[in-house]
This record gives structure tokens, C-alpha cells and sequence, in this order.
């Protein structure tokens, strides 16, 4: 069974510029933007620009310089936003919601970057 992709998703749109954004990084394969219901003090989206609806999605049909550029961007924006202990910053959170189990509801690939304060245990 081979993965499907709904080009009508919310992301996708922001994508096209159908939806405004206020991107916080872009690079060739990779866009992130401010979560419009932020958890913490920073909750960035990250996501790639290519059709993925999830990180299994992304890791088995995603050419390589898509991967590279898209892992490699969320550890950049997590060091410009100061969140890297490496770089003075107290760390961060990543997460990535896929499918029903996972509570995801936009379906195309983001990672949540979530810090600038405490995360916690996660719990449920
Ligand atoms: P969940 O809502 O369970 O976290 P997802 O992992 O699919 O599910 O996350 C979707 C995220 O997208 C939510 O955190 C939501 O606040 C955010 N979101 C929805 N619409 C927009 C938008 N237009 N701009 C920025 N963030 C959005």
C-alpha cells in the first residue's frame, strides 16, 4: 500500500501561500513557522516542502538532500532560537504526532519544537 497525500491540508496551503504565515526559517526543502496555539514560550512547525504526511512518509520516500536539509533546519532553528544547552540555552522538545494513535490532524509532516521553558514528563 503506498502512501497517499491530501493537498488540501492546512500546511500544504501555507505552502502555497493560500494561508498566511510568518515563516522564522526557510532554506530549499524545509519551512518553519510559529505554532498558532503555542504550548510553550517557543513552539515552532517545522515541516518540509515536499507532499509528506508523516515522518515514516518523509523517511522512506524523501530523496536524501530532502532529509539531510530538513533535519539538519530544525537543529538550526533550535540553536538560532537560543534553545541549545551546547549554545547557552536550558533545551527543547521535539515532536511528531502520525496517524490516528499519534493525534496528528494536519496531515503533512511537522515537527513540533517546543521550549523556551520547562516541557515536563511526558504523560499521556
Ligand atoms: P495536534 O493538534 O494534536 O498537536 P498535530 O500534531 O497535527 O496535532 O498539530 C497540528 C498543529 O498545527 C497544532 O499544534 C495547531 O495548533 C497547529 N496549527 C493549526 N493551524 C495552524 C496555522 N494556520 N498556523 C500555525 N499553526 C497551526
Amino acid at each position: 500500500m503506498g502512501y497517499t497525500y491530501d493537498d488540501q491540508n492546512i500546511f500544504a496551503k501555507i505552502l502555497r501561500g493560500e494561508i498566511p504565515s510568518t515563516p522564522v526559517f526557510e532554506s530549499d526543502h524545509t519551512m518553519a513557522f510559529p505554532d498558532i496555539s503555542p504550548q510553550k514560550k517557543v513552539h515552532i512547525l517545522v515541516i518540509p516542502k515536499g507532499p509528506y504526511r508523516c515522518y515514516d512518509h518523509f523517511v522512506m520516500e524523501a530523496s536524501a538532500e530532502e532529509q539531510l536539509d530538513f533535519f539538519r533546519s530544525v537543529a538550526l532553528i533550535a540553536k538560532d532560537m537560543g534553545l541549545c544547552e551546547e549554545h547557552g540555552g536550558n533545551g527543547y522538545r521535539l515532536a511528531s504526532n502520525s496517524g490516528a494513535n499519534g493525534h496528528q490532524e494536519v496531515p503533512h509532516l511537522h515537527v513540533h519544537l517546543l521550549g523556551g521553558e520547562a516541557c515536563g514528563p511526558l504523560t499521556s
